[in-house]
């Protein structure tokens, strides 16, 4: 189907920038404030994200419409790439000392060449990769298990940029469960069940370092219930921006939290779990790779750390190998022949 008007004229590519002030920062959108107005301290990257996501949400084109914006600018935002290929994917930047946040349509050759940058999670990422499958109906288990380890994939992959850099992997891995199991408004619940299943319950620090990184609100003690769940609002804007299809992120939180085959016992140290769940979202039948820098980013660890993750994995059993790949430079590993596909 062709339509023959050119709506791909819109330009789907916003920059905000936080400018320090005497009194308190001030957000400057080019787009549409004249003058860069002031943000309550504290909240300065929540609001940023929050007007980015705005913009996104008030020009939503279909898929087939959207095109490179990077392209579009000569691709400046890069190094020079063989071209642009690939799905148009929402994506993330951050710059200037994190003082300056893009959000832009980008080719996925585009997405990989630039540095700090992250795809926004989209509620389908298979689907969307593929505009003639339609309908998501027909798909089989095995199908929906391979979007719920896509899905938990691209929301690492947004977090390791949309969280700083001081956020713990214990602060990381309940922001994923977070993420995915928010309601349209961004309101979450996780119960006290599940909190004692991933050794969290009571524990309030890593709430702390999220609230501390503006990226949800969680007001205690009243947000906690009888039965020790907890309640928070999430203000990444960004997540909330890609609320549809619930039922298919929590398929995702569940398979984030059991269904990895490559997943320690939940009493393992949280950056050990981090860094399987991290490999478990890179690996399809038994093996996987990775760029290592895409690895840590994902952790927030350095890559000492991560090959001493590895070499831990390896001593449990739950890798048979791991080692870097010379020609690729990439980090690759297998798993022992018992744990199979999508693992
Ligand atoms: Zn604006
Ligand atoms: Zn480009
Ligand atoms: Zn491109």
């Amino acid at each position: 189907m062709r339509l023959s008007t050119p709506h791909a004229a819109t330009p789907r590519a916003w920059t905000v920038e936080l400018q320090p002030r005497p009194g308190g920062p001030a957000l400057a959108c080019p787009q549409c404030t004249p003058l860069p107005h002031p943000v309550p301290a504290g909240a300065a990257r929540a609001v940023a994200l929050a007007h980015l996501a705005r913009h996104a949400r008030a020009s939503v084109l279909p898929a087939y419409l959207r095109t490179c914006q990077c392209h579009a600018r000569g691709c400046r935002w890069h190094a020079r790439h063989r071209g642009c290929a690939g799905a148009v994917l929402l994506v993330l930047t951050r710059d200037h000392g994190g003082r300056r946040w893009r959000l832009a349509d980008v080719c996925a050759a585009c997405a990989a060449a630039t540095e700090r940058a992250a795809v926004v999670p989209d509620t389908l990422p298979a689907a969307s990769s593929l505009p003639l499958a339609k309908s998501p109906v027909h798909s089989g288990p095995s199908r929906r298990q391979e979007q719920a380890h896509v899905r938990v994939r691209e929301m690492l992959t947004y977090l390791g940029a949309a969280l700083p850099r001081f956020c713990s992997p214990t602060a990381r891995l309940l922001a994923v469960q977070c993420a995915l199991r928010a309601n349209h408004r961004g309101q979450v619940h996780l119960p006290g069940g599940l909190l004692r299943g991933m050794r969290l319950a009571g524990h309030a620090v890593p709430w702390q370092e999220l609230t501390h990184a503006d990226w949800l609100s969680c007001p205690s003690p009243a947000s906690r219930t009888a039965l020790g769940g907890v309640t928070a609002q999430l203000l990444d804007a960004a997540v909330l921006a890609q609320v549809h299809g619930r039922a298919a992120r929590a398929r995702a939180a569940h398979w984030a939290l059991y269904s990895a085959h490559l997943s320690p016992a939940h009493d393992a140290p949280p950056a050990l779990r981090l860094a399987a769940l991290a490999l478990a979202s890179h690996t399809t039948a038994g093996s996987g790779s990775a760029e290592p820098a895409h690895l840590t980013r994902m952790c927030g660890l350095s890559s000492s750390h991560l090959d001493d993750l590895l070499d831990r994995l390896l001593r449990l059993r739950l890798l048979k190998t791991w080692g870097y790949d010379v020609d690729s430079d990439e980090l690759c590993w297998q798993l022992p022949a018992a744990a199979t596909h999508f693992a």
